[in-house]
């Protein structure tokens, strides 16, 4: 009996999960649904889910390609993602060369030709990848609140393109979270301007563009998508050490024994943070408040 209990009391709570997850539209896999009302967005990774809410507000059904704890230079759609593509309105790409939109982009257009790719990255200059052994731009332009801004007048325009009619609307929505993106970029910008030694290691280079922003240096950890060889390793230690470096950046979704190992080489802090949050505005916000207070 006891065992019965405890059995129903989960699936009331698994129900009552998953009922909040699809209200917000936060099952992105294999429950994908057609849109009862509104305009169909699907976006590929999370953080442009905010963006997307925030621009398209009530006339919206947001619908997130890459889900929580997957990666989107490896993901593969399922087959329910590229069913809902048949009838999605607008497409909102990263568009600065993500593998996965790499491999997938064409394929989306030609399921739905009638559906408007919004290019987020439009307007915004690529930087070189940290890594000195790989060629090419860095994807991760999101993690600028600049840049940010940009993404989010690429899709206000998108989403006034599709429904003229509400210019206005989404025009009003987007100046109102591109204010909050302003006072974000100005506290960040405040938090670090006093630094004698901005650098630190993460184990994957996803905060080049954050780090161009506000006069910071990273180091990536991470060789070509893999751990390093004992060689870097003992070669990142030593620079660290010498350079009086002593923050090591890891996301949830990478792997830790090179970063932690590092850390603990050099008498630092592992500081976990997740460039892949849709809660994109709090969790820079904390980010940044955590990373300047270990900086120097
Ligand atoms: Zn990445």
């Amino acid at each position: 009996m006891a065992s019965e209990g405890i059995l129903s009391n989960s699936a009331v709570i698994v129900t009552s999960i998953l009922l909040v997850a699809s209200v917000f539209g936060l099952i992105a896999t294999g429950e994908w649904k057609e849109p009862e009302e509104g305009i169909g967005v699907v976006v590929s990774i999370l953080p442009q889910a905010e963006f997307a809410r925030a621009v398209g507000g009530d006339n919206v059904q947001v619908s997130v390609m890459v889900p929580q704890g997957e990666e989107p230079h490896t993901y593969e759609p399922t087959t329910a993602q590229i069913r809902y593509l048949e009838s999605a309105d607008i497409y909102f790409k990263v568009g600065s060369g993500i593998d996965f939109e790499i491999s997938w982009m064409d394929r989306f257009q030609a399921i739905n030709p009638d559906m408007l790719i919004v290019d987020g990255s439009d307007g915004i200059s690529l930087i070189p990848m940290a890594d000195q052994s790989e060629i090419g731009e860095d994807p991760h332009i999101w993690l600028s609140p600049i840049n940010a801004k940009r993404m989010v007048e690429n899709l206000m325009e998108g989403l006034t393109e599709i429904d003229p009619g509400n210019t206005s609307y989404y025009e009003d929505n987007a100046a109102g979270y591109i204010a909050e993106l302003e006072s974000l970029d100005a506290s960040i910008y405040g938090s670090f301007s006093a630094l004698e030694t901005p650098k630190f290691l993460s184990y994957h280079a996803a905060w080049g563009y954050f780090a161009e922003r506000y006069g910071l240096e990273q180091i990536q950890i991470e060789e070509e998508g893999k751990e390093p060889t004992a060689y870097s390793l003992a070669k990142i230690i030593d620079q660290a050490v010498e350079e009086d470096i002593d923050v090591v950046l890891i996301s949830p979704a990478f792997s830790t024994r090179a970063a932690n190992q590092i850390a603990e080489e050099i008498g630092g802090v592992v500081v976990i943070t997740d460039p892949l949050a849709e809660d994109y505005i709090e969790s820079l916000r904390s980010f940044s408040d955590e990373l300047s207070g270990w900086l120097k």
